[in-house]
């Protein structure tokens, strides 16, 4: 088949494929849903205990982190948390909610974590033994 410049014009041929997804695994579906029933709920009951407020929590699937927070107050966390052992993972929500106030890694940001979560650095080496999958 062969496209003419009209095609183009009028949208009828793609140039940028659209990014397609892995198909997800049977353990990954399965981290997903428990991810879902579990951290969001968890998140909330940290920030509210720590006295944090965030816009949004959404559950992701990567190999690059975590968990990530916006400027925006925005909320992310990898599913790959459920494998982790409890304290890892509040660990790693602590964290993030500590990201809300400072964006950064600096003195600040460490003061705070240190606050809510005082041992925060052997956590931090546990977490490194720890591989996203
Ligand atoms: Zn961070």
């Amino acid at each position: 088949m062969r496209f003419t410049f009209s095609d183009f014009l009028f949208g009828r041929v793609r140039l940028v494929r659209r990014r397609r997804r892995l198909p997800e695994t049977p353990e990954v579906a399965a981290l997903r849903a428990e991810a879902k029933r579990v951290l969001p709920a968890r998140l909330r009951e940290l920030a509210l205990q720590h006295g944090f407020s965030y816009n949004s929590v959404r559950i992701k699937h990567n190999v690059s982190n975590w968990g990530s927070c916006s400027a925006k107050g925005n909320i992310n966390l990898n599913l790959n948390l459920m494998r982790l052992p409890e304290e890892l993972r509040d660990y790693v929500l602590l964290h993030e909610l500590c990201h809300l106030r400072y964006l950064n890694h600096g003195p600040e940001f460490h003061a705070l974590l240190e606050s809510v979560c005082p041992e925060h650095r052997s956590l931090r080496r546990r977490l490194k033994e720890w591989k996203l999958i």
